[in-house]
């Protein structure tokens, strides 16, 4: 099933739930607008490549667009569109006055040199300027981009307008207006969604022993955050693979090692472990934090954690999903588990537009409210209405949608 469907199924599973009127549902099961576009660069060689980039933008029901942008060999429309719908829906749960949206461009950037990726993503800003802005479309990093990134998308979105605007993207260097604490915002989150999770369920942090898939920007503060409060990460991985060792990793080394050699490959801590046995290890707490679909109906009943906390995008398939709720396996649904990140890009925005900017303190503990305010909401409806978190969460965040697209009525 491709990423789209499943997001689509996932809306329509929930929509008798909520009596979704089916006019509302017809809509919300596509975007609202989606832009492709040719990325012709320049690469160091002297050759031309000409890249696909997207950006779709799903619901403009509850104010401008909101998401990341993606660089990855596996970016196309359809993933773009189903991360746009789960933006629509993480935006709306956390109360944030925003749509989903979501971009990218089809390349590999571990394969491409600083200038290389600075040309690229100044034509393809050029080439989505009309879509975004800070009161139209604000874009974040997502994998393969970070903080450089959104500072050339900035600076090329400046320079065409004439003058500086800090707001059309979010998680950027703090120097020219990122908010302090963005970076580290989704993983935090993470940790605060498990924490709420394991009391829930009656399981202790303290000496839990906790596997991170992923140890980039999610999943390497995931882990970190989750060793501060108690946990014993035993296992993390990158694409290429991953390290366990059963009596938990030396995380502060294996960051040191990333710094210098870009991959856990050959670092020493732990036993070399592929992505697919990671995700089987003995643990309480599952953390995939890096790309979707990575629990299937063909892996799902060899998990072993109480927890999963989706630090990732869609890394569970629906038919995954029903094998882990009929097992009793608690399931943080992504657009719960992550959203720190879109929570602090929220507060960076809000920064810009006034030009007043906040200590981390006050950046951390508002993030830290609005995380346990959403899993309190969640845990609520999913008590009464006698559903697992995923459902809970769509429930509330689709009847928002639903209830401004209400409202504002039909145009024309
Ligand atoms: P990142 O590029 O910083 O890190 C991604 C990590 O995953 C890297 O360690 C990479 O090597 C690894 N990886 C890539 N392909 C893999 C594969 N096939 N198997 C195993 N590991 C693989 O990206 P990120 O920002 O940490 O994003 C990770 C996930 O979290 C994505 O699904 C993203 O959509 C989601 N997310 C990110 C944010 C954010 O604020 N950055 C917010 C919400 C959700």
């Amino acid at each position: 099933m491709s990423m789209l469907a499943a997001a689509v199924a996932q809306l329509d599973a929930v929509a008798p739930r909520i009596r979704l009127d089916p006019g509302i549902h017809e809509r919300l099961r596509r975007p609202q607008r989606s832009l492709i576009v040719s990325v012709p660069t320049a690469m160091d060689d002297g050759r031309l490549r000409v890249f696909t980039g997207y950006r779709v933008q799903h619901s403009l029901a509850l104010g401008p667009t909101k998401g990341g942008i993606r660089y990855h060999p596996a970016v196309d429309l359809d993933d773009v569109s189903a991360l746009a719908m789960l933006m629509t829906w993480k935006c709306a749960l956390m109360g944030l006055p925003y749509g989903g949206a979501k971009g990218g461009v089809c390349c590999d950037p571990t394969a491409m040199s600083p200038g290389e990726l600075e040309r690229m993503t100044r034509r393809f800003t050029s080439e989505i300027i009309g879509m975004i802005g800070p009161d139209r479309d604000i874009p974040a990093p997502d994998i393969g981009t970070n903080e450089q990134v959104m500072a050339w998308m900035m600076d090329t979105y400046s320079m065409q307008r004439g003058i500086t605007v800090p707001g059309v993207v979010t998680s950027k260097p703090p120097l020219l207006g990122g908010s302090l604490g963005r970076s580290e915002a989704t993983g935090r989150g993470v940790s605060v969604a498990a924490a709420e999770a394991a009391r829930a369920i009656g399981l202790p942090l303290e000496g839990a022993r906790a596997v991170v898939q992923g140890f980039g920007n999610v999943g390497g503060v995931a882990a970190r955050r989750l060793q501060e409060v108690g946990c014993r990460v035993v296992a993390v991985s990158d694409a290429r693979g991953g390290l366990y060792h059963p009596e938990g990793l030396p995380l502060a080394a294996l960051e040191e090692h990333v710094r210098a050699a870009r991959w856990l490959e050959g670092c020493p801590g732990g036993a070399a472990v592929s992505n697919e046995d990671l995700l089987e290890l003995p643990c309480e707490i599952l953390v995939p934090a890096a790309v979707g679909g990575v629990i299937t109906e063909k892996n799902a009943d060899h998990v072993r954690a109480r927890l999963i906390v989706e630090g990732a995008n869609g890394p569970t398939t629906p038919a995954a999903d029903a094998i882990l709720g009929g097992r009793g396996v608690t399931v943080i649904p992504d657009i719960l588990a992550n959203a720190g990140g879109v929570i602090v890009s929220y507060f960076e925005w809000v920064q810009d537009l006034h030009f007043h900017f906040w200590d981390e303190a006050e950046v951390n503990r508002r993030l830290r409210d609005v995380m346990v305010g959403a899993y309190a909401r969640v845990a609520g409806v999913a008590r009464d209405a006698q559903v697992d978190l995923r459902t809970a969460a769509l429930m509330v965040a689709v009847s928002r949608v639903a209830e401004a697209k209400a409202l504002r009525g039909l145009y024309p």
